[in-house]
């Protein structure tokens, strides 16, 4: 092939202008979302009840392959994307392998990360169902902070709850936020009714995420004109973020390159699931092969030592159940995990593609996870997100291999973020004080065997 840019830009007329929902080409659907009163399929109307009207659609769509990304959000798009498609030079001498890497780094906005690409999708048809604002969680806080610039875009209101412990640990993030004109409220807190309730039951408590969606959720139900976004998981985030796979494979199929294999880290599915999704289309219609890898940490493997099964989407046990690989919605991750990616559950829609051995999965442990980070942060410049340097581990074990092998593999991962605001779990691993925690079976178990009676 002729000269391939270091760094892939596509132009504006080559951006998607459609995003590529995969459940269209899949012949297992994934599971319904049940009613966890009923057991039964949630209806649009009761999804509409929590989330707005055009999401509900968009989440039960699984046969419409391509949906226009409606004008105002390409524009949104255009102020931070395409983003570049990098080829990893310094990565591939460093480690003197004859494999090509390639990244997808979606860190180049503010927020810092992939997220961004679902926040303004959400707050976008908000508004345009007339809604005065929208609610969420935010754990480590990359949601929050996109869907707050989203939401001072189109002049929505924004109201997040932050987990208690992150909100007391990363005062920054929870700045940038208020920034762009977001509440934050630490969780739990005396807003709700359930939040009263915990606080009143254990004082003192630092707070989960499972809480804090519980409060997010009652906080748009009992107020009109509000609405509840979540930035992973559901089947309508992995429909945004296909324009991540939508631009990589444009990107590649421009200049005639072909990927062996296809990384990302897994911590709802959402950025994996988009990445992936034009290329699984390809797989599913016969018309390609790639091997697909999740990789999760070692602390909380929904995939690799979870159950297929319904599952409770938060620990309140509010939110309806969803079919999923799951270690449990009870499972709390270790309190020494600083690498991202806790949720208990995976995307419905990236849990079946894996159920039928469409994809592999592999868990790594942090202090792998944080040496990778830093050998990428010293060849390629790019300080990693904690989160995002799962794929990157996996991909260098990739590459490791093939310099054994002597093959001369394509290997392309997703560089989901950056990590400044991770600087204490840098620190920790570089005073030599960061543990691998991983769960024994009993404990897996256990949290295993609460879950809910249902689908089965
Ligand atoms: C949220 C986040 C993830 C994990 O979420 P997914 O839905 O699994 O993509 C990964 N990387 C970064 C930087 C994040 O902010």
């Amino acid at each position: 092939m002729t000269d391939i840019p270091y760094k892939i830009y596509l132009e504006e007329s080559e951006m998607p202008e459609s995003w590529y929902n995969v459940r269209a080409d899949m012949k297992n659907k994934p599971a319904p979302l049940l009613n966890p009163a009923t057991g039964k399929p949630m209806t649009a109307e009761e999804l509409g009840a929590v989330f707005c009207d055009e999401l509900v659609a968009q989440e039960l769509d699984d046969t419409t392959a391509f949906i226009a990304i409606p004008e105002d959000i390409r524009k949104f798009y255009r102020m931070y994307r395409p983003s570049p498609l990098v080829r990893a030079y310094c990565l591939e001498e460093k480690l003197q392998t004859p494999a090509k890497i390639y990244y997808k780094f979606e860190g180049n906005n503010t927020s810092g990360s992939h997220k961004l690409n679902s926040a303004i999708a959400q707050a976008y048809y908000a508004k345009h169902q007339g809604l005065k604002g929208v609610t969420t969680e935010t754990g480590a806080g990359q949601w929050g902070t996109a869907l707050s610039m989203a939401c001072a875009y189109l002049g929505l209101d924004c109201r997040v709850y932050m987990v208690k412990v992150s909100y007391e640990q990363k005062p920054f993030r929870r700045e940038v936020m208020r920034t762009y004109g977001a509440s934050v409220t630490p969780s739990p807190s005396m807003n709700t009714e359930v939040g009263r309730k915990i606080l009143a039951e254990h004082p003192g408590t630092t707070g989960s995420l499972g809480c804090a969606i519980s409060e997010a959720v009652e906080d748009a139900v009992t107020h009109e004109g509000y609405r509840y976004v979540l930035g992973s998981v559901l089947n309508q985030v992995l429909l945004h973020q296909s324009v991540i796979g939508l631009e990589t494979k444009a990107a590649m199929d421009k200049y005639g390159i072909k990927p062996d294999i296809i990384i990302g880290c897994a911590g709802g599915g959402s950025n994996l699931g988009g990445l992936i999704s034009p290329f699984m289309g390809e797989k599913l219609r016969g018309e390609a092969d790639y091997r697909f890898i999740a990789v999760e940490p070692a602390s909380c493997p929904s995939f690799t030592r979870g159950v297929f099964a319904y599952d409770f989407c938060d620990t309140g046990k509010i939110c309806p159940l969803a079919k999923m690989y799951t270690i449990g919605s009870g499972y709390i991750p270790a309190p020494n995990h600083a690498g991202g990616l806790r949720f208990h559950g995976m995307s419905p829609v990236l849990s079946q593609l894996y159920h039928d051995g469409l994809m592999e999965a592999v868990s790594v442990k942090q202090t792998d996870v944080f040496e990778a980070a830093e050998y990428f942060a010293r060849c390629e410049g790019i300080l990693p997100a904690p989160e995002s340097s799962h794929a990157i581990r996996a991909a260098i074990d990739e590459a490791l291999k093939c310099k054994e092998t002597g093959e001369e593999k394509t290997i392309l991962f997703g560089l989901t973020g950056t990590g400044y605001f991770d600087m204490y779990a840098y620190e920790k691993f570089h005073d030599g004080q960061m543990t691998n925690y991983i769960p024994t079976d009993e404990e897996l178990q256990a949290a295993v065997s609460t879950l809910p009676k249902v689908g089965e």
